[in-house]
């Protein structure tokens, strides 16, 4: 499940969620839709999405880099939060799922702010990287294909500016990266990324325990 925390019992993350999420009727109506389709458990949590909308405002990002669309909902989430002059580069390779982002994008009157870039993540970080010499983003959302995300989080880091901050989701992989039994290569490239995280003096860094884990860091 989207929501499935993995900590809380359901009555309690039940509980949680009756007192503080507030989540706009367009995103509820995105989060029906999705759980319609049999992919839908990729979808974020409503409350990632809130907390997501609250760090955009308190940093006050404009600038924003997000791997991994699926139906849209963290991508609206902070479309919602951003100013009217903000963007967010939005990548993923699904035209079918994008579609379905995109009605609700055009509904929330949002869609001037998403500049969708529908090819493989990585090409485009590298394109990215080629073509600026210098930072670009001041906030990056991380939710794509796990088995990349060790290169993924190279590029993220050169992109991010200076104080920015960089979320990335899944980082405790439904709790597989902390059981030795778990060999497969997408939980050792999330045990890798986890332990290069801790060592790396380039970032600040707290693990939320949000579902299935968020990474939350800032670039120095
Ligand atoms: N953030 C989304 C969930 C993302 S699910 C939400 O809020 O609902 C992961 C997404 O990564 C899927 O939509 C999948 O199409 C996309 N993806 C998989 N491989 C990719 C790649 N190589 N480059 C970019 N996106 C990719
Ligand atoms: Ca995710």
């Amino acid at each position: 499940m989207a929501s499935k925390n993995y900590l809380l019992t359901p009555e309690l993350a039940s509980y949680v969620q009756s007192i503080s999420l507030r989540e706009p009727e367009i995103l509820q109506r995105l989060r029906q839709e999705t759980q319609t389709i049999r992919e839908g458990k990729m979808q974020i949590s409503p409350e990632l999405g809130q907390f997501m909308r609250l760090m955009v405002s308190l940093t006050k990002a404009k600038n924003i880099l997000e791997l991994g669309v699926f139906t849209g909902y963290s991508t609206l989430s902070l479309a919602l939060a951003i100013p009217d002059d903000g963007q967010i580069l939005a990548c993923d390779v699904s035209e079918t799922w994008t579609n379905i982002a995109r009605k609700y994008w055009q509904e929330a009157g949002v869609e001037h702010k998403i500049n969708l870039r529908l090819s493989p993540a990585l090409g485009t970080l590298k394109d990215l990287t080629n073509n600026t010499n210098r930072p670009i983003f001041d906030f990056i959302f991380l939710d794509a294909d796990k088995p990349n995300y060790l290169r993924y989080y190279t590029y993220c880091i050169d992109l991010l500016k200076p104080n920015g901050l960089l979320l990335i989701d899944n980082t405790l992989w439904e709790f597989k990266v902390n059981d030795p039994e778990y060999k497969d290569s997408t939980t050792q490239t999330i045990r890798t990324l986890n332990d290069q995280i801790h060592k790396d003096e380039r970032v600040d860094v707290s693990i939320l325990l949000f579902c299935d884990g968020l990474t939350l860091l800032r670039k120095r």
